[in-house]
């Protein structure tokens, strides 16, 4: 039987699934040794620092991520980073193949005059900021204003948008940072704007988190009844409204008809503007839109403008991959085929393959496509010794897959007393106590 040896780069959705789908191609005739690298001290990628912490039943995925973690076969290296620890030529030449899955953490920016105001922020910074990654501890974000704006109509606004207009007790039992937890106790935003700059037909929102916000027990959600009846008129123009479309606006509509219950906590939702100038001495304090009109499905910025003020201005319009030494990258991605990086033994999965677009389970079937292509590839397996000896000799300590589970419980006990399902470390140095 053949042993073949496969590094996987991050241990995020994208990773695990790549994992599984190895695994669940063995046979008697190959098995895998799998090796997973994590720059950051624990596992789980963005379903530790990205999902929203109100949302935890999308947090259960990470029992899956476990159970592939604890199957035969599978070593895993946190604190190891990708280009500083170890080179991408070491690993080629260590491994049968190397999976890149290190997601996209940069936010695209707006490009606007103003950006780099004081409050002005992108939600790359601002999610791991509220999920305690250790980076992100310190981001400034002052909340010490009336009224926040978020710009882009995707699930990543709506979290964003969400985090700020919820009444933060709501938050208490959740696994929120504590620095973010007590900050947002004392935020003075009441009203948060979010803007799109099509309109409600082009939304990225999703239904299901859409339908959820007639249920927020302290904030009024607006949204115009007349913005969904015109995006309705324009997209039945165009021919059949499409399924996902139609949910979106069916949603939509749901909220604009929920009666208003006058809570001092608003979340008003407005489409077709751009932001074109974030003015403002030594932060933000006020926000320029353009007015839109689509033609096509095409933004087109008309002359007309209006003005918001506003201390705090959070971007939410996607993502880029930061480019890893010795992988080729293309248009904020790994430059691929299929999941195939030309004349290597690497590959890629995920956002960092296809870029920052759907949600945690595309990338199970995503991941499998792209292993059967490795297996196919693969010739005789490399005498492999892993990268352990290699790591100890430069002095890098590693978080083990037995470590990262002592430091699981106890910030799950840490958590227990206050309700919480865990209290997240921040602090690196705490974390690497965990190893050895
Ligand atoms: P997204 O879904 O691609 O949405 C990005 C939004 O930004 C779009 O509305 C886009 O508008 C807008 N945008 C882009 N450039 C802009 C600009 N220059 N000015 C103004 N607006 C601009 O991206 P995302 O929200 O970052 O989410 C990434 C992926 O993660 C998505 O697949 C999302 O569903 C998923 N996700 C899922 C969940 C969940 O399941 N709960 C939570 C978070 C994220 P146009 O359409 O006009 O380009």
């Amino acid at each position: 039987m053949k042993k073949y040896s496969i590094a996987i780069v991050g241990a995020g959705p994208a990773g695990y699934f790549a994992a599984q789908a190895l695994q669940n191609l063995q046979s008697d005739e190959f098995k895998f040794q799998i090796d997973m690298i994590e720059k950051l001290p624990t596992p789980w990628g963005l379903v530790r620092s990205g999902v929203a912490p109100d949302h935890p039943k999308i947090k259960t995925v990470s029992k899956v991520f476990e159970k592939i973690a604890t199957t035969e076969g599978f070593q895993l290296f946190c604190n190891v980073e990708l280009g500083k620890d170890v080179t991408t030529e070491e690993l080629t030449d260590i491994y049968d193949a190397v999976v890149i899955a290190t997601g996209s953490d940069k936010g695209k920016k707006l490009g606007i005059p103003g950006e780099n105001l004081r409050g002005s922020l992108s939600a790359a910074d601002f999610v791991p900021w509220y999920n305690a990654h250790p980076d992100y501890v310190n981001v400034d974000i002052p909340l010490d204003t009336d009224t926040a704006l978020v710009i882009g109509a995707g699930n990543v606004a709506m979290d964003v948008a969400r985090m700020l207009a919820l009444e933060p007790r709501e938050l208490d039992t959740t696994d929120t940072a504590l620095h973010a937890l007590e900050k947002l106790h004392n935020s003075k935003i009441r009203t948060v704007h979010v803007f799109g700059r099509r309109g409600p037909e082009h939304a990225a929102f999703t239904a299901p988190e859409l339908r959820e916000l007639p249920k927020l027990e302290h904030t009024d959600v607006e949204i115009g009844e007349c913005d969904i009846e015109d995006a309705i008129k324009r997209a039945e123009f165009i021919g059949e409204i499409p399924k996902d479309v139609k949910s979106n606006l069916d949603a939509m509509m749901a909220v604009a008809k929920t009666p208003k219950q006058g809570h001092e906590r608003k979340l008003n939702f407005h489409f077709l503007a751009s932001p074109i100038e974030i003015k403002g001495k030594d932060r933000v304090e006020e926000v320029i839109f353009a007015i839109n009109k689509v033609e096509n499905g095409k933004v087109i910025q008309t002359e007309d403008t209006y003005s918001v003020k506003a201390g705090l201005i959070i971007s939410a319009i996607g993502y880029e991959s930061e480019p890893i030494p010795g992988v080729p990258y293309e248009n904020g991605k790994v430059k691929n085929v299929e999941g195939r990086v030309t004349n290597s033994n690497i590959y890629v999965v995920g956002w960092a393959k296809r870029g920052p677009s759907g949600v945690i389970g595309t990338n199970k079937s995503d991941a499998a496509a792209v292993m059967e292509h490795l297996i196919s590839d693969l010739k005789e397996p490399k005498i492999n010794n892993g990268i352990a000896k290699l790591l100890s000799e430069r002095g890098t300590i590693h978080i083990s897959q037995s470590n990262w589970e002592a430091l699981n419980n106890a910030e799950v006990n840490a958590g227990t007393p206050s309700g919480k399902p865990r209290i997240k470390f921040t602090d690196r140095k705490e974390m690497l106590g965990f190893a050895g």
